[in-house]
């Protein structure tokens, strides 16, 4: 933690902290806004500014062309709530508590970096999906979905006059409502004397993608390609890799696939549309009749053009953020940040879903937009990490780091100027397991250009080399002509478990202790 000490000096003696705290609040306004835009389970090769292969986001890509992205924003633990806690505590799940979903609530009495900007002057809101259990804190206004939310006609929570948190109705689709509610926000109920922070949160495009009314006949004319390892025999990996139940093959439901009787939450209006839209194409499915393999990619094809549609209905919501901010100024003083809380298999390996330390759920999309200080179409390659944001936004805002977070501020690297000692290896922890797709729990260390994986239950390794094999088909652990990679990163995954205060237990084995807590 010592750079952050000296980072603190540093902003002191350059009469930034103190001259923002003190400024008169015109001064204070002109702190950057932060509009901080996130989804869930997007992954960066659904971007077409991170080259994607199957779709086109304008919207997205413009934050990235007029600004900087990142290629290796690594997550510390692949899944939904985990990953948001991580955001808002800037420490590892371990620390923060909230290590797995569908267990304890986060505990919203701890630190997190909204209730710090809020007290440098900050105005704070929290729209969308929040997926974190208890009541948000730390936001002078909140309206979230509850728990996953549906992609129709959401119920959401928020605070009625009175200060009561209360549950509200809605009718539409829920991408397009969380914007409106979010533009609703910025053009009415903000306070215009103070620099925002504004978190966007979608549900899309979670599981099982439901498209929305304007995207549900999107891709219908197209195959969408299928990636490289689809058909992954899992052989070269240990036994883990084969064992999981997240394949397109196997595991979709007729709910995942849209073949049963559609969503049960619509409006006649909407199941109308639904229908129209789904019933030709069930029905030419069925009477083709298809098996095996056939009958699989007949599935990829279902599964991965509706993760899409899902994604176009963000894209085009995002144009209509921008196009907002361009046209009331609010642009050239607004950081607008593009992320979402994992990466996600488009059928890679065979899957769906997240959790693994493989590349296609560790990488996060993560594109900043930020006028006068970020070199516009700038590229970064240094290892950075959820962990970070928290630390970022507090810099942003001119407010103190504190020293029991566990990432850096991005500030420096935003604007092209990564330090000497910048980290060269990322520690990884993922531990859901016994749970849903069945994946075992791991550590790990990468550099960028190797991995090594501990599937610590199982007691097996794996080793990557990421250049030679990017895909992560064959594991060298043990081979000889690799010894000297392996114990470097055996080496650094102890010295990352030291400074990162892992315990030596297991913490996911105190799970009846939290409980309790709780
Ligand atoms: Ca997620």
């Amino acid at each position: 933690m010592k750079h952050m000490i000296k980072k603190t000096v540093a902003l002191v003696a350059l009469g930034l902290v103190c001259g923002l705290v003190a400024a008169p609040e015109a001064e204070a306004a002109k702190r950057p806004n932060v509009l901080f835009i996130f989804t869930d389970d997007h992954s960066a090769r659904a971007i077409s500014a991170y080259g994607s292969r199957i779709n086109r986001t304008p919207h997205m890509d413009r934050i990235a062309q007029e600004g900087m992205r990142f290629r290796k924003c690594y997550v510390t633990n692949s899944i939904c709530g985990p990953s948001r806690a991580v955001i808002l505590t800037g420490k590892y799940s371990h620390l923060n508590g909230f290590l797995m979903n569908g267990r304890t609530p986060f505990d919203g009495s701890q630190q997190t970096f909204p209730k710090l900007l809020r007290k440098v002057g900050y105005e704070t809101a929290m729209i969308g999906k929040w997926h974190l259990k208890s009541v948000p804190t730390g936001f002078d206004y909140f309206d979230v979905l509850i728990g996953q939310g549906p992609y129709y006609n959401p119920p959401m929570r928020t605070t009625n006059d009175a200060g009561e948190v209360v549950v509200e109705k809605n009718t539409g689709y829920t991408t397009d409502i969380v914007t409106d509610k979010a533009l609703a926000w910025l053009k009415n109920d903000r306070a215009t004397d103070k620099p925002f922070m504004l978190m966007l949160q979608h549900k899309a495009p979670h599981r099982n993608w439901q498209p929305g009314p304007a995207h549900l006949n999107t891709f219908d004319d197209v195959e969408i390609p299928e990636p490289e390892t689809l058909w992954d025999d899992y052989s070269g990996r240990t036994s883990a890799a084969s064992s999981q139940a997240m394949t397109v093959a196997r595991h979709l439901s007729e709910n995942d696939l849209k073949l049963n009787a559609g969503p049960n939450n619509l409006t006649p209006e909407q199941k109308k549309t639904w229908d129209t839209a789904y019933g030709p194409k069930n029905e030419a499915f069925r009477k083709a009749n298809l098996q095996g393999k056939a009958k699989v990619k007949w599935m990829y094809q279902r599964y991965i053009k509706d993760y899409l549609r899902c994604v176009q209905s963000v894209d085009d919501n995002i144009g209509r953020v921008l196009k907002y901010l361009d046209d009331t100024g609010l642009a050239e003083n607004t950081i607008v940040i593009y992320s979402s809380d994992q990466g996600w298999y488009l059928g890679e390996h065979g899957w769906y879903d997240k959790r693994w330390m493989y590349e296609e759920s560790l990488v996060m999309p993560f594109m900043v937009r930020w006028p006068g200080v970020i070199e516009a179409g700038s590229i970064n390659n240094d290892i950075v990490s959820n962990l970070d944001f928290a630390e970022t936004f507090l810099e942003i805002a001119g407010a103190d780091i504190p020293s029991d977070m566990q990432g850096r501020s991005l500030v420096p690297l935003l604007k092209g100027e990564t330090p000497a000692n910048w980290r060269k290896a990322f520690y990884y922890h993922y531990y859901e397991f016994p749970g849903a797709h069945s994946v075992a729990r791991h550590y790990g260390v990468t550099d960028g250009n190797y991995k090594l994986i501990n599937f610590y239950e199982n007691k097996q390794w794996e080793l990557f080399d990421l250049t030679a094999d990017p895909n992560e088909l064959q594991s060298l652990h043990g081979r000889a002509e690799y010894v000297g990679v392996q114990t470097r990163l055996e080496n650094e995954l102890q010295r990352l478990r030291g400074q990162y205060r892992l315990p030596a237990e297991d913490p996911a084995s105190t799970r009846p202790r939290q409980r309790r807590r709780q």
